[in-house]
Parts: C-alpha cells; sequence; structure tokens
C-alpha cells in the first residue's frame, strides 16, 4: 500500500466513523447507512457490469434473497445476526449460481432478458411463498442484538460501515489479482482470454456469484436496517436504479460505485420535496443554456444548438408551472440523467473528474528498476525432444455454408520446426488456426496434438495443453497495460483461488510476486520495457504485435501459432520480430508461422505449406516451394503484388 492509498483509507475511515457524530437526526443517518448498504451491492454489480461488461437486471432480485433469508431466519427461526448475514451471503451465491450458469452461455440483450426473468421471479417467488415470507404482508424484524445488546441505530451504522470497509478490502483485492484481471480481459477480448486459458464463461460466472453474494450481504444489511421488508421493494425499478447508479458514478472504480449509491439514495428525497426541486432543476437548466451559449461560441456548434433551445423551454416550464407530483417522474429524471451521462460522460462522473485532472483509470503500476528482470527468464523451454511429429491434422474440412474454407487438408507439423503457411487472401490460412485452436470445430477430420486428440475441446482447454497463438487483428486487452496483458498470459501458472486472493495469503503473494518478474522479463524480451505501464491500446501498431507475441509466450506453449505477424510492422521492427522468432525456436518451441513478407518466410521457416483455395497445393522446403509453378500460377492467379512478392524474395 502506498502512502496516497493510506491517507486516503484513514480520512475515508475518519470520515466514516464521524457521521454519527455529525448527524444527530436519526433520518438522515438511516439516509447514509442507506448509501452504504447500496454501495455494497454496487461494488458486486460493477464486477459484472463495469469489468466484465455483462448487463444484469436480476441484481434486485438477488438484493431481495439476501433480504428474504435474513427477514425469514431471524423472523421464523429466531437466529442471530452471526448466522443471518453469513447466510444469506451464502443463499444468495448459490442463487447467483442457479442464474449464471445457464445465463451466462447468452450475451447482450438476451442475457438482459434471462436476468430480467429472473429478477421478476424472484418477487413473484416471495409475494405468493406466503408460509415462508408472509407474501405481501411482509416481514416485521429489529436491529441485531450483539453479545446481548440490541443495537441503536449509531450502533447499526457502525455495524454497516464496517461491512462496507471490509467489503470494500475485498473487492479490491479480488480486482487486483488474477481474478481481476480475467474479468477485465474477457470484458476487452473474449477470444483472446479463452485462447489465454482463461475460460470465458467459467470467469463470467465467478464474477457473477461473487456479485451475488455482495448483493446478499447487501439484502441482509438492508432488512436489518429497514425493519420492515416487503416484495414491492425488490421491484425492477430497482434493478433498473441499480445500474443507472453503477452507469453514472463510473464504472470500474469503487468511489464510482459509492457516488452512485449517493444519487440514487438522495435524489428520492430531493425529489420529494417538489418546490426545491423545482428551483434546482430550473438553475440547472439554465445553467445548460449559458453551457450551451458557450459552446456555439466555441466553435461546437452541434452540440450547443441542441442544448439551448431543450434548456431554455425546460427553464421555462419548470419556472411557470407547479409541479404536481414529481415521484412519479422519478425514473423519466433517472433516464433523462443516465442518457446524458451516457452521451458526454462515457466514464460516469469519477471517469469525467478523472479525465479533467488528468488521470486515467488506476493500474497495476510496476516499477522497472526494482524488479530483478532478466530476458533469459522469459521464455520456458518446451519439451526436450526435438525430434517427432507434435501436430498432426488428418483430412481438415472447414466449411462456411457452401464455402469449403479448408478442404481435406493434410497437416503434419514437426517438433522443434518453424513452419510457415502461406497462400494468397482468403485461401484458408487463419482458419487453419482458429480450427487448430479450437475456434472453430472443424465439419470433418481430426487434430491431434501430441499424441492427443484436441479437435472437439475448447479454446482453453487446447490452450492450456501448450499451444498459444497470435491474430492477425490484433487482440490485445486494450485497457489493460502491457505488463496486464502479460499477466493474463501467465494466468494459468496461478494455483490460487479466491479465497487466497481475499485473505493474501502466502501462496498468492508468492505466486503473484513470481508472475511479476516473469512479466517483466518476457516485456524485456519483446522489447517491450519501457512501455510496461502503458495501457496496451495506446501502443504503436508493432508495439502491439510484439506484446501479443510476449502474451502468448506466457503460456509457456510447446506450439506457437503466429498468424501474420509482421503486418503493418516497419523494415527494422521486422528485423526484432525475426530475432524474436529465432530465439523462441531455440528454446525448443515449435511455431507454424503465417506471414506475407517472402523475405521473412525464406530466412526462418524450415518447412512450407502453401494453402490456395482451401487447398495444399504445395509443401517442403522453402527454395523448393518457391520455385514450384503451381505456387507462382496460384499467386499470379491471385494478385500481381503477391507474385512478385514469391519472385523477388
Ligand atoms: P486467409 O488465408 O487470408 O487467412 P481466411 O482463412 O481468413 O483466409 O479465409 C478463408 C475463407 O474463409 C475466406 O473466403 C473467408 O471469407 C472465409 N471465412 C473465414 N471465416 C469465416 C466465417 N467465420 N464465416 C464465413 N466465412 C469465413
Ligand atoms: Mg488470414
Amino acid at each position: 500500500m502506498n502512502k496516497q492509498t493510506l491517507t486516503l483509507s484513514v480520512l475515508g475511515i475518519g470520515a466514516l466513523a464521524l457521521v454519527p457524530v455529525v448527524m444527530h437526526n436519526p433520518y438522515y443517518l438511516h439516509l447514509a447507512e442507506t448509501i452504504l448498504i447500496y454501495a455494497i451491492l454496487l461494488f458486486g454489480l460493477d464486477i459484472v457490469v463495469g469489468y466484465t461488461g455483462q448487463v444484469s437486471l436480476g441484481h434486485a432480485g438477488l438484493f431481495g434473497i439476501g433480504s428474504y433469508t435474513t427477514g425469514v431466519l431471524v423472523f421464523k427461526l429466531g437466529m442471530s445476526v452471526f448466522v443471518a448475514i453469513p447466510c444469506s451471503i451464502a443463499v444468495t451465491a448459490v442463487f447467483g449460481a442457479l442464474l449464471a450458469l445457464p445465463a451466462l452461455r447468452v450475451t447482450g440483450p438476451y442475457l438482459a432478458m434471462v436476468t430480467l426473468a429472473f429478477g421478476t421471479i424472484i418477487q413473484i417467488l416471495i409475494n405468493e411463498m406466503s408460509f415462508l415470507t408472509e407474501g405481501p404482508m411482509g416481514i416485521k424484524l429489529t436491529k441485531p442484538v450483539i453479545f446481548g445488546q440490541k443495537l441503536g441505530e449509531v450502533g447499526f451504522f457502525y455495524l454497516v460501515a464496517v461491512m462496507l470497509v471490509l467489503s470494500l478490502i475485498v473487492v479490491h483485492r479480488i480486482l487486483r489479482s488474477h481474478y481481476g484481471r480475467a474479468f477485465q480481459a474477457l470484458r476487452d477480448s473474449p477470444i483472446a482470454s479463452d485462447c489465454m486459458g482463461v475460460s470465458v464463461y467459467k470467469y463470467k460466472v465467478i464474477a457473477f456469484v461473487i456479485s451475488a453474494a455482495l448483493a446478499g450481504l447487501a439484502g441482509s444489511l438492508y432488512a436489518y436496517s429497514e425493519e420492515y421488508i416487503s416484495p414491492n421493494t425488490y421491484n425492477f425499478e430497482l434493478t433498473i436504479m441499480f445500474l443507472l447508479a453503477v452507469i453514472m458514478g463510473g464504472r470500474k472504480t469503487r468511489t464510482g460505485s459509492l457516488l452512485g449509491a449517493l444519487i440514487v439514495v438522495m435524489l428520492p428525497s430531493l425529489l420529494a420535496d417538489i418546490e426545491l426541486f423545482r428551483k434546482i432543476a430550473t438553475v440547472a437548466a439554465l445553467i445548460a443554456v449559458v453551457a450551451g451559449g458557450l459552446a456555439i461560441s466555441k466553435k461546437r456548434k452541434t452540440v450547443g444548438e441542441l442544448i439551448v433551445p431543450v434548456g431554455a423551454t425546460v427553464a421555462m416550464a419548470l419556472f411557470s408551472y407547479k409541479l404536481e407530483n414529481i415521484t412519479d417522474w422519478r425514473l423519466t429524471i433517472f433516464g433523462l440523467m443516465t442518457l446524458f451521462v451516457v452521451y458526454y460522460l462515457q466514464d460516469g462522473i469519477v471517469g469525467f473528474v478523472n479525465s479533467l485532472l488528468g488521470k486515467g483509470q488506476q493500474h497495476l503500476i510496476v516499477n522497472a528498476e526494482s524488479a530483478e528482470t532478466n530476458a533469459g527468464n522469459a521464455i520456458v523451454n518446451a519439451s526436450d525432444t526435438r525430434v517427432g511429429v507434435l501436430l498432426t491434422g488428418r483430412k481438415i474440412l472447414m466449411q462456411f455454408g457452401g464455402l469449403k474454407a479448408l478442404n481435406q487438408v493434410d497437416l503434419q507439423i514437426n517438433k522443434g520446426t518453424v513452419h510457415g503457411l502461406i497462400g494468397p487472401n482468403g485461401s484458408g490460412k487463419s482458419t487453419m488456426m482458429n480450427v487448430l485452436t479450437g475456434i472453430y470445430q472443424p465439419t470433418d477430420g481430426v487434430v491431434e496434438f501430441a499424441g492427443k486428440v484436441i479437435s472437439g475441446s475448447t479454446p482453453s482447454a487446447i490452450a492450456l495443453g501448450g499451444v498459444a497463438r497470435t491474430f492477425q487483428n490484433v487482440q490485445l486487452f486494450g485497457e489493460m497495460t502491457a505488463t496486464e496483458n502479460i499477466l493474463v498470459g501467465l494466468h494459468s501458472t496461478f494455483r490460487s483461488n479466491v479465497g487466497d486472493a481475499m485473505l493474501h495469503t502466502p501462496r498468492y503473494l508468492r505466486e503473484e510476486q513470481q508472475a511479476r518478474a516473469r512479466a517483466a522479463s518476457i516485456l524485456q524480451f519483446v522489447g517491450l520495457a519501457d512501455l510496461a505501464n502503458e495501457e496496451a491500446r495506446n501502443l504503436p501498431y508493432g508495439k502491439q504485435r510484439l506484446l501479443e507475441i510476449g502474451r502468448a509466450l506466457g503460456l509457456n506453449p510447446q506450439l506457437l501459432l503466429l498468424d501474420e505477424p509482421a503486418a503493418g510492422l516497419t523494415a527494422p521492427d521486422i528485423k526484432d520480430l525475426i530475432a524474436i522468432i529465432r530465439k523462441i525456436r531455440e528454446h525448443g518451441i515449435t511455431i507454424i508461422l503465417i506471414e506475407h513478407h517472402m523475405d521473412v518466410v525464406m530466412s526462418i521457416c524450415d518447412t512450407v505449406t502453401v494453402l490456395d483455395f482451401g487447398q495444399k497445393i504445395a509443401e517442403g522446403k522453402p527454395a523448393a516451394v518457391q520455385a514450384d509453378p503451381k505456387v507462382i500460377e496460384a499467386y499470379l492467379g491471385g494478385s500481381v503484388a503477391d507474385a512478385t512478392e514469391v519472385a523477388a524474395a
């Protein structure tokens, strides 16, 4: 923990401790308590929405399960708070898993529908299962009793505050660990995650279950806080409010969750006072008109021209009409605020403030000098035997509708070699890579790797078996730094589970430290040591390709597949690339190289296979292949530029 974090933590905890001292009005103290409870839930929701990029409309339902578990345990069985809170967390986590396992097979709007259905069903069940939940009547309970003492409003506030701090620490630690990196990676590039052995499905489910556990904790505290729960609370509107809170506050930050909670809790009480709301909204609309005017004068016409008339109309309307029942407008006002945030502040309020301050997202910052880096440790030797066959493809057929992208192709890759795969554009080279790495299931044929059939396995299983790859269209984890990208590649070196990451056990700390040292070595090996803390999306194109190779090396592969690694590289970059490929081969790693630069192919490949229209038309030593009339014909038939490239090489 650095000094700044420490200071902020002390200040934060101090501020929390002071709240009850400053706020004597129990109504305000209760509001503050509600904010903290919502924030706990939002920490969890942000893991799903902000980090893994999935939409959940089921969190009000999960919140309800947490509340009702506590309600039932206390009301029916007279259980103590020490039983009720852990049980609420566990039961909600189980429901989260029951929802996630089938639901996370789908994404986008389908996922939204499934989670929405879940939330609705939970609300109906709570309503109907009167024998357990007392139905629409609701359940009354009292503040918890701890060591024979019934907690008052202040005591309970402190309990909630402690829970908030604990949740914050736990969530922060998980997100800083290999789990958090997996969550972010699968959002930035699901395909690359799978190919790094980070199963997208598995980590989405884990994220969802952690998120549900936090919703359970929040629900339990909410039940005690309100001292009365009824089914109506856990409705669709609440789910939407939770989502809006995360989006408005700012995804991928805990401050954003706190701020979001503050807004959604305070806004309704603000709206309850119609006159006050009217005044504030009128002033806000007038400010918008002025800002719009400024925008026009600064040549940002389109934005300004939209804001000025809308702002003026709203201001006039608010000024001249008395509002009757503003609470009915709550969702509309939330909706408008969200539209504004989504259009103008895409990273939420916290993201906006950070950009004003010139700060980006928080990242793991590695200090180049302190790490004992050694490019020599970057690559782990592949198995020693360098003779024999590593991979065999038999009669591989890959059909897309009527198109045979691969037509009965046989492929044999010998251990320790660099095997070139060339052919005109659209001849099926990338398709072959996708079949070998499990992204496509071949229509027919078998792929054997190290003596085992791998066709039919998932991409992450194939990756963990020792096949790493890069992509023709670079697939980095854009919002993560170069170091973090490599650390995702090193994901499979971790044995620690979520518990280890939460508790910072010696095993976890050791693994994390080893992974960081290895990441630094790999970065040095691919020549990116001085860009270690740079976000991948900000790297120059050539460096991005090198980073992809580094990330692939993290898997300790037996076989490395490179799909056009030299595309878009400058001449000096290509030289570095050739040196890097040679060094990788020296470690016994077998390489399949797709490349259009014939000089690269000719200088480093031991064997070359040529594809044309999905069929193998030639195979052999580079020089022999280059002289093959069928190959020259294929390239001439394809494009003249390619043909001259072959001839020139
Ligand atoms: P290249 O040799 O240039 O890497 P590809 O393997 O990318 O060629 O493509 C081979 C052929 O297969 C092309 O005609 C391409 O349009 C087609 N193809 C590749 N992937 C798909 C897909 N997912 N769906 C339909 N057609 C595809
Ligand atoms: Mg291709």
